[in-house]
């Protein structure tokens, strides 16, 4: 078994999670995994970054398939004993003009978004090594969606007791709601990708708390953050940061040092902690 520490990124074929993997291939002290659900993709990016004197290694990882993340799992589990760096990266958004009906849209994107998401953290999270760091790839869209809920369910989400299970049966009903056409009328906000993105960022707060609870002496660091508008396939090329300054946050969080005993359970913009 390997000593080496090790770095994950999912969904870093493309975008800002090539960026974050550049990113840490020049910083990070060990072996970083770029990730992709497409093995050809995936190896065409890792020559990219080999032409640029960096070497970052492939594993195959589609989030929205269980196999898959169990089969990363045994191998970071067989090769290294664990892992230190996770950042769930792997995200899908529909283009704004898009005529998927709404209800399709809500399934597709929790699927990968939220559900695909947690299944990487309940099969990675508990081989997470003490001192590690993990990075949940949020949005800013998860706070405008915050503030678009109702008054019921903005105090749920801002809960410092919710449940995984209560955060669960939420997403849950947001998809079932838009298939019935009463979404609105229960209080959610009319983005897919925002309610998304807000239970990435709860899923964050609570999986922090329960490393707090469950794990205090291993100081591992879990945050969510937003990277900011960044030229990629999913934003267009209007929006105003490049992917490699899309990666600073989420690389400043999976890089925080030893011995730091924070940020742990925030959402963080351009390497700033925000009000939830
Ligand atoms: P992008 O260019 O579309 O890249 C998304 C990446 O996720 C691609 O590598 C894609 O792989 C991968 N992916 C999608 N579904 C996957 C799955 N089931 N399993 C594994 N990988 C999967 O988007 P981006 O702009 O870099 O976005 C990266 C993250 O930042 C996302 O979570 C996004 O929501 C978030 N974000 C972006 C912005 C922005 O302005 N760009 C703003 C706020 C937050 P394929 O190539 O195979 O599709």
């Amino acid at each position: 078994m390997s000593n080496v520490p090790v770095a994950v990124v999912t969904g870093s074929n493309k975008g800002v999670g090539f960026a974050i993997v550049r990113a840490l291939c020049k910083q990070f002290p060990g072996d970083v995994y770029l990730t992709a659900r497409d093995p050809g993709r995936g190896q065409d990016a890792v020559a990219k970054l080999q032409e640029e004197g960096l070497r970052a290694l492939f594993h195959q990882l589609d989030i929205d398939d269980l196999q898959s993340i169990r089969a990363l799992r045994d191998f970071l589990k067989e090769k290294y004993g664990g892992l230190n760096v996770l950042v769930n990266n792997a995200g899908i958004a529909f283009k704004v003009h898009d005529t998927t009906p709404f209800a399709v849209q809500a399934e597709v994107t929790l699927k990968t978004n939220f559900f695909g998401t947690r299944n990487v953290c309940t099969e990675l999270l508990p081989i997470v090594k003490p001192y590690g760091r993990v990075v949940n790839v949020s949005s800013m869209v998860s706070s405008s969606a915050l503030g678009g809920c109702s008054r019921e369910l903005q105090q749920k989400f801002r809960s410092d007791t919710i449940t995984e299970d209560e955060l669960v049966e939420l997403m849950t009903k947001f998809v079932e709601d838009t298939k019935k056409s009463v979404h609105e009328k229960e209080g959610w906000p009319n983005t897919a990708y925002g309610v998304s993105k807000i239970g990435v960022t709860v899923l964050s707060r609570i999986q922090a708390r329960m490393l707090n609870e469950k794990r205090k002496g291993d100081h591992v660091l879990l945050n969510a953050c937003c990277p900011g508008w960044v030229r990629t396939d999913m934003a267009g090329p209007k929006a105003t940061k490049s992917p490699d300054e899309g990666a600073e946050t989420p690389v400043y969080l999976a890089l925080l040092p030893a011995d730091a005993d924070g940020p742990h359970g925030q959402f963080l913009s351009n390497k700033t902690v925000r009000t939830w």
